[in-house]
């Protein structure tokens, strides 16, 4: 056992460097290449998913007391309809894509083919920690990569279940887990790779991007941000409300990365919109909140006492009109409502991650844009209305990684719609083809036979031969082929 816990500790730049060596081996054979290869992993990860269902639910149980029906739709069905999803367009993604080419380099043909980029780190948060952690891995096999996982040490049953389970079901020549924190996460940066895809937060996301810089290495960067919602005064008030607590705390109790982060509304409607969300988290989660299996817990103490910080602070304090309970032994927090927090409160000035939920109120529902938009720009920002008006505006106004309008959260479940940030919530993007994309190269590929040799390309440079070349770059249809066929008059 002491032997087990030593050798889990001595992850450092060496074993990395001995890990990484193997799979460039691996990758070098060309094995991971081949439509079969991939197919294969991507049945094994489903089989991997089917057989240990239970094993995984319990993991999460244990890391975050996640309920299990979240845990079945937001992390099992998710990864599982990801892994369909993928083996199902697998052929076309990888089938070179035929492009036009121009006159210029008439005759010839040109296409797209997606190579895979080599070796490629994934590097998990732990609020999601089987989807976030597979979910890139999926991409990255598609795409024909070999790889290693980093799971979130900060949810370590499910980094342990991810570590047993990827090398008895996946093939480990190809595809490995590193478990670990800074150390272990270190020594895989110093390596040279051929993509980082990193999910988390924005300061280790800098750190992670500088390792990647020195080998000139890209990166996507699955960060968060404050996600607002916008609730305009001509809505269904129980349907948007139900649909706000889901995306808050039926998201892992807000500790997700698309949760809503505050609500802005106007003056005149922030109390019956309060009065909706009291009623309906009552239903949801009946007098006592602290005491229902429906809400994941706080995943740990470092992240409870953070949480209670934003909620203790004097700024705040005061304007709590629902919530505010917590539980320390049992890293529990009640799901909470401010109105009117000022804006340099801490719970303003940092991404909440967590149950508690400002409403901000403003004079009209028109002056939350420029709210929005004098902040950096969030992961998702969401708006209820039934003003036709007011959703093009958003559309037009708001950037934000993804925007979703009469719902919240949902946009992640659409494979054919990017999932990624701008600004500070991140940088590239991945679901669907976009993760297949992710882990690809594009490479320009143009064919040309020995047929029509322009000479008006070749020296001497003669002004005839300028005329063409003008001719050819104006359009002139009877110069250009004059000139691509190396007729020298026109
Ligand atoms: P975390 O603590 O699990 O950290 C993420 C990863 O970074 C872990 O694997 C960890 O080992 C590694 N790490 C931590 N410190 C490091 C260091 N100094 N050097 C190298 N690696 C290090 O997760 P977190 O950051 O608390 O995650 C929450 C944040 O992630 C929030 O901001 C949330 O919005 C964001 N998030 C984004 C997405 C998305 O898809 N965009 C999903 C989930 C979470």
């Amino acid at each position: 056992m002491a032997l087990e816990e030593e050798k889990k500790t001595v992850f450092d730049a060496e074993a990395a460097t001995s890990l990484t060596k193997d799979l460039r081996g691996t990758f070098a054979s060309g094995k991971t290449r081949s439509y079969e290869w991939r197919a294969s992993q991507l049945k094994n990860l489903i089989k991997m998913v089917n057989d240990n269902e239970k094993d995984i639910i319990d993991a999460l149980h244990s890391d975050l007391a996640k309920p299990e029906l979240e845990a079945f739709i937001s992390e099992i069905s998710m990864l599982k309809s990801s892994c369909i999803y993928s083996l199902k367009q697998l052929k076309r993604w990888m089938t070179p894509e035929k492009v036009k080419t121009s006159m210029t380099t008439f005759p010839s043909s040109a296409e797209i083919v997606s190579e895979p980029l080599g070796v490629v780190l994934i590097i998990s948060a732990w609020n999601y920690p089987f989807l976030l952690s597979l979910d890139p891995v999926v991409g990255a096999i598609a795409a024909g990569n070999a790889l290693v996982l980093k799971p979130s040490e900060v949810a370590p049953a499910s980094s342990s279940l991810l570590a047993k389970l990827l090398a008895k079901y996946m093939d480990c020549s190809a595809i490995k887990v590193v478990e670990g924190a800074v150390v272990e996460t270190s020594a895989l940066l110093e390596q040279k790779w051929d993509k980082i895809f990193y999910t988390g937060n924005g300061k280790v996301g800098r750190i992670v991007m500088a390792a990647a810089a020195k080998h000139l290495t890209p990166v996507v960067l699955e960060l968060g941000g404050k996600s607002p919602v916008i609730v305009d005064s001509d809505v269904n008030l129980q349907v948007a409300s139900r649909r706000i607590i889901a995306g808050k705390w039926g998201s892992n109790n807000g500790q997700a990365c698309i949760s809503p982060d505050y609500i802005l509304t106007t003056k005149d409607y922030a109390l019956q919109l309060i009065d909706a969300l009291k009623h309906e988290l009552e239903n949801f989660y009946g007098k006592d909140p602290l005491e229902s299996k429906d809400l994941s817990r706080i995943v740990n103490s470092n992240h409870f006492s953070r949480l209670a910080k934003l909620l203790d602070d004097d700024k705040v304090s005061k304007k709590i009109v629902h919530g505010g309970q917590k539980d320390e032994a049992n890293l529990r927090i009640a799901p909470t409502i401010f109105l009117d927090v000022p804006e340099d409160s801490l719970i303003m000035n940092e991404e909440i991650f967590g149950p508690l939920l400002p409403i901000i109120t403003v004079d009209k529902v028109e002056d939350c844009f420029e709210l929005i938009n004098s902040r950096t720009k969030p992961l998702a920002a969401y708006l209820f209305t039934n003003n036709k008006k007011l959703k093009e505006k958003f559309v037009r106004n708001i950037s934000a990684g993804g925007l979703l309008i009469n719902d919240t959260t949902l946009h992640l479940v659409v494979a054919t719609l990017p999932f990624g940030g701008v600004g500070e919530s991140g940088m590239g993007a991945y679901h669907g083809k976009f993760s297949f994309d992710a882990f690809s190269h594009k490479k320009a590929v143009m064919y040309r036979s020995f047929a029509g040799d322009a000479s008006a390309r070749y020296p001497p440079y003669t002004p005839g031969k300028l005329r063409l070349l003008r001719a050819l770059m104006s359009g002139s249809i009877i110069g250009i082929i004059c000139a691509l066929f190396g007729w020298s008059k026109v």
